[in-house]
């Protein structure tokens, strides 16, 4: 067969841009390259539907093996008794949760989507929004930070089945007991969305949220450095306490039920190749050199957040607690969108992000989001973190100016190829 030259030179196209650039998006890293290798290996070949020692094909004693090793590696890195390493993405964790235990039309109470939170924390664009009743709570307009009196008195007024806390662009963390004792008071069950800070949270660098919530999801790709992809955790199986039946009429432990929800509740075969991937990095999140990694990213997210503070930045929140920094640029007169067109000119990548209380569309947004996570895989230290923000803001204050934004271009690429980056793809 005719080798495919179109994608290949494309794979190298996007190599050079990831090599070239400073990588600013909160949500983005660059593994490692054995969990690229075992995602393009032979593991993609296989059919496995069902769990390790339970599938539906043969020959699955080998992604049997390689599937369990995962579940065990996650298990020790937060020490739980639950993993399921099945979701293909961070949307369909958090979907096979709530199909587990929620009835359509059942209330849900999650982190507004334009005051950080998630899609699938209620959205009405997204599955959650459109199949249970979806209510929110947010951030306080004076601190930035979530409103847990709110989040308390509308979980009394609506009586949600199910609280859901984490988010997409948050940079403060959780008080996870507080909204356990919430949900306590109504009946309702917990689940924390971690997708961000998981790596954080697996290093001991931010507030664990085990002890305090029923499910924990994550997606494995973005602090945690591993391949795309989802997970499911308990700390402890419990039983199911509306006794949901299977067709043989069995109360299931929840960890029955997480599992039949995610196959074959709302996926087909799992991707080995990827489970391999993810078991890769957890055995990489269980050295101590990620560690440090994990520290370097707190260190570096807190030398950037000082260093926009001084150039007049408004930070939401006033700065930050984990891996990213939500910048408010209303007061700097440039848009979101804008500042993210032209800082991709310069191969500064980032997202423009709503603030709370944004007073523009998602399309325009007042803000960007930026994040740490995979400029400090490159190897940047919290001395270059000045760098990084002097480069920003000289883009962001000459928007117009070509003539700029080519020489920050110029100086970005030069900076970055000191900081070797898959040396043995060539
Ligand atoms: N949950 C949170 C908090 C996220 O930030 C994201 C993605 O950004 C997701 C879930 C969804 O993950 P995925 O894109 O893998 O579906």
């Amino acid at each position: 067969m005719q080798r495919d030259t179109a994608i290949f030179d494309l794979i190298q196209e996007e190599l050079h841009r990831q090599r070239r650039g400073l990588e600013l998006i909160a949500s983005e890293n660059f593994t490692s390259l054995q969990v690229m290798q075992a995602m393009g290996s032979v593991m993609t070949n296989k059919y496995a539907e069902g769990y390790p020692g339970k599938r539906y094909y043969g020959g699955c004693e080998v992604v049997d093996k390689s599937e369990q090793l995962a579940i065990d590696r996650l298990k020790a890195i937060f020490n739980i008794e639950y993993a399921n390493v099945q979701p293909h993405s961070g949307a369909q964790a958090n979907m096979a949760v709530q199909a587990a235990i929620l009835q359509p039309g059942d209330a849900i109470l999650g982190l507004d989507l334009s005051m950080g939170g998630h899609l699938t924390h209620g959205s009405p664009v997204a599955f959650s929004g459109k199949t249970y009743v979806a209510h929110h709570y947010g951030v306080k307009k004076e601190d930035g930070r979530v409103d847990y009196e709110a989040l308390e008195q509308k979980a009394l007024e609506v009586k949600p089945k199910l609280i859901i806390c984490g988010a997409s662009a948050y940079s403060r963390d959780w008080d996870y007991a507080r909204i356990r004792a919430v949900a306590d008071k109504i009946g309702a069950l917990v689940m924390a969305d971690i997708a961000h800070p998981a790596g954080l949270i697996a290093a001991g660098l931010l507030n664990s949220p085990f002890d305090h919530c029923h499910f924990i999801t994550s997606t494995t790709h973005k602090t945690l450095r591993g391949p795309r992809g989802g997970i499911i955790m308990m700390k402890h199986d419990f039983e199911n306490p509306w006794g949901h039946k299977t067709p043989k009429g069995e109360i299931k432990m929840m960890s029955n039920l997480l599992d039949l929800s995610v196959f074959p509740g709302i996926q087909g075969g799992p991707l080995e190749h990827v489970i391999a991937a993810k078991a890769v990095s957890f055995h990489e999140i269980l050295q101590d050199e990620y560690k440090v990694y994990a520290q370097q990213m707190i260190k570096n997210a807190q030398a950037m957040s000082q260093a926009f503070l001084e150039k007049g930045y408004d930070l939401v929140s006033g700065g930050t607690d984990n891996h990213l920094l939500l910048i408010d640029l209303r007061n700097k007169n440039i848009s979101g969108k804008k500042a993210e067109n032209t800082l991709v000119k310069a191969d500064i990548t980032l997202n423009k992000n709503m603030v709370p209380f944004d007073d523009k569309s998602p399309f325009i947004t007042s803000g960007i989001r930026v994040g740490v996570p995979a400029i400090t895989t490159r190897g940047l230290k919290e001395n270059d973190m000045q760098q990084v923000v002097n480069w920003l803001d000289r883009v962001l204050m000459h928007a117009d100016d070509e003539t700029v934004i080519s020489t920050v271009r110029g100086e970005v690429n030069e900076f970055m190829s000191g900081f070797s980056m898959y040396p043995e793809l060539g």
